[in-house]
């Protein structure tokens, strides 16, 4: 029997395996302070068990200082398998063990923290964000160990905490604190995000601004328009003149999808309570996801021309300051040695073609990429993450982790 066939048999029986891990993961609550949580601890106490059951070279606990959490930190488990070759480039799989809260209840048809399986589907908080991309990728590699077979090349499995908040105590620590763990020449996977069929690479993200708009007029009486000036109409007008922003920055990138950059108002703060006053004060938002050809800043001194006018015109005065914004990092090249490594194991497992993809913004990947590392996020995932009843597949799990030890064998490919 080939080689591979004897592992991906091995594969196709871990259905109870992946119940049980998918059991014990989802029942210990792994939610940070920001969370209302106190981290990832007693989630990171087992799964550095399961790890240490592959026998690693190497396994470390790097601790990220958070006065907030358990202990005074939060754990980030660092695990290597050198195979022979330390030098050689070593295929990372990045995965998170923080989730989000479950959010309203009531949505919930089961416990969240205890999962249902229900045939294929599994159903808890955190089944699919992240756990369905870290025992994948775990699966993969216990089965290629359980097969009395070395991995064709170095290997390392990085579960991290605090991905859900901002990665302060998570990836961003690991790469300020011990930028040494991670090569150019990696490959780096984070299975964090992917479509139903399991074929998109997600190598580059657009720029992210969070615009806050104030517009502020005069409160009056309604009966009496002449003794104010109707902030609301000047919010109407403003936010009508910002369609403009659609034309003035109209490229397009086949690559994203949708391929054009985004421009949508959507917050708008409460004004008057009552409908026989009008309003002297509107605050609206706008999210923009700009494609990373425009600088963020072109797009801000345009919003701000457009206002300065129309406050002229409408006799008002309006603000537009940045309210969150990232720029985002150089893309991983489309022919980058993971997106290759990734494409060829997908066409092997899954017989379909998988193609290097951008998105709206806002993996963890940004970090790896800002740092001058690589990275290509994938998975095959029903994106139900952050939602009620979330969900993920047993078969999706088990495709995937036979993609995973095809990029760990590397030879077979
Ligand atoms: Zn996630």
């Amino acid at each position: 029997m080939s080689v591979l066939k004897k592992v991906f048999q091995k594969i196709d029986g871990y259905r109870d395996e992946i119940i049980t891990l998918q059991t014990e993961l989802t029942s210990r609550v792994a939610l940070g302070p920001k969370n209302k949580g106190t981290g990832e601890h007693e989630k990171a106490r087992y799964l550095r068990d399961c790890l240490e059951a592959l026998q690693p070279d190497d396994l470390q606990e790097i601790k990220a200082p958070d006065t907030q959490a358990e202990d005074g930190y939060r754990p980030n488990l660092v695990t290597r398998w050198y195979t022979g070759d330390k030098i050689g480039p070593t295929v990372w799989v990045l995965s998170h063990m923080d989730i989000v809260p479950p959010g309203d209840l009531s949505l919930w048809e089961t416990d969240p923290y205890q999962i249902k399986v229900d045939g294929d589907k599994i159903i808890g908080r955190g089944v699919e964000d992240n756990q369905h991309g870290l025992i994948s990728s775990y699966l993969g590699l216990k089965a290629i160990l359980a097969s009395g077979i070395a991995p064709g090349r170095p290997l390392g499995l990085a579960l991290v905490a605090d991905e859900e908040t901002g990665s302060e105590y998570g990836l961003d620590y690991l790469l300020k604190n011990h930028k040494e763990l991670f090569r150019p020449d990696d490959l780096i996977i984070v299975p964090d995000g992917g479509n139903e069929e399991g074929t998109m690479i997600e190598v580059a993200e657009k720029s992210m601004l969070w615009l806050k708009c104030t517009v502020t007029g005069r409160q009056c009486h309604a009966s009496m328009p002449e003794k104010g000036n109707n902030s609301l109409y000047g919010a109407a007008r403003l936010i009508v003149a910002l369609e403009k922003l659609k034309e003035a920055f109209d490229q397009e990138d086949d690559m994203f999808s949708p391929p054009m950059s985004t421009f949508e108002p959507t917050k708008m703060e409460a004004n008057v309570p009552n409908v026989n006053t009008i309003p002297g004060k509107d605050v609206f938002y706008m999210d923009c996801r700009i494609l990373p050809r425009y600088p963020n800043r072109e797009v801000i001194a345009f919003v701000e021309d457009i206002s300065r006018k129309l406050a002229k015109e409408l006799n008002l005065s309006i603000s537009v300051e940045p309210h969150y914004q990232q720029d985002a990092p150089d893309p991983t090249p489309a022919d980058a040695p993971v997106v290759r490594a990734l494409e060829k194991a997908v066409k092997m497992v899954k017989g379909l073609d998988a193609k290097p993809m951008g998105i709206g913004g806002g993996t963890v990947a940004a970090f790896f990429r800002k740092a001058g590392l690589p990275a290509a996020v994938w998975i095959t995932t029903q994106d139900s993450a952050h939602q009620p009843n979330e969900y993920c597949l047993i078969s999706d799990i088990i495709s995937d982790a036979k993609v995973f030890a095809c990029l760990y064998l590397d030879q077979y490919h």
